[in-house]
């Protein structure tokens, strides 16, 4: 919950969508091509940084069903999590109802996803939709880096979701590589930057040069 002393600033969003895909991977090189197995997004209402809404599906690898020892050592996801569930083309759609459902599929819709780094909405997701030849909705193309937010409200470049908590005093909840549990934490250092007067905004229109890096994993 935030704070009730502290006020919240402003957002230029209605909402937050925070995503953190999870998919097929191995030790050495990733399996080609990669294939999410883990679609968790949060909705949250920015005016007081607290969920309302979320969506998570597993999903079924096609072109590699069997996930390696590393990636289930990695994300907790066992064979079980993934088999007979829907392929990403199917999950794709369901996203998109509720996205209808939750009233975001509108012109006037001030929402955005938020990630950690940058590889989910601009490797990923398109690498994976250009493989199978699925057309994705535009409003995948717009996100804030969480990485980004954290660099300009406390000045320095974090590594990863660990060293962003650390750098905001916040405890790890749940399982490290756990989408949804991801989500949950990024969760948490959005509502935490946005105590610290952070005003949310697409990582692409970062004024500082120094700070653009879009489109290269971070
Ligand atoms: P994350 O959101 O950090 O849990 O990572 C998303 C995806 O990136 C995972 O589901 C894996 O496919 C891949 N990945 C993350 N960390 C590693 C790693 N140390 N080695 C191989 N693949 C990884
Ligand atoms: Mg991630
Ligand atoms: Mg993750």
């Amino acid at each position: 919950m935030a704070s009730p002393l502290v006020k919240l600033p402003n957002q230029i969003f209605d909402y937050f969508l925070v995503l953190d895909f999870e998919a097929t991977c191995d030790k050495a090189v990733a399996p080609v091509p990669q294939e999410i197995i883990e679609f968790p997004v949060i909705k949250i209402d920015a005016r007081t940084m607290e969920p309302t809404a979320s969506f998570h599906e597993y999903v079924l690898p096609t072109v590699h069903p069997q996930l390696s020892p590393f990636c289930t050592n990695l994300t907790g996801i066992i064979q079980d999590m993934v088999d007979n569930q829907p392929p990403l083309e199917e999950v794709l759609k369901l996203f998109h109802s509720w996205m209808e459902k939750e009233v975001l599929n509108q012109p006037n819709a001030r929402f955005i996803f938020v990630t950690c780094g940058d590889w989910d909405l601009a490797k990923m997701l398109p690498g994976q939709a250009q493989h199978f030849g699925i057309e994705l909705p535009s409003y995948f193309q717009q996100w804030i880096n969480v990485k980004d937010s954290f660099s300009e409200t406390i000045g320095r470049s974090p590594r990863g979701l660990q060293s962003i908590l650390a750098g905001l005093g916040i405890q790890h909840t749940g399982r490290a590589h756990s989408g949804i549990d991801d989500c949950k934490n990024i969760v948490n250092i959005m509502r935490s930057l946005a105590e610290r007067g952070h005003v949310f905004h697409p990582s692409d229109q970062v004024k500082e040069p120094n700070l653009v890096k879009v489109n290269k994993r971070k």
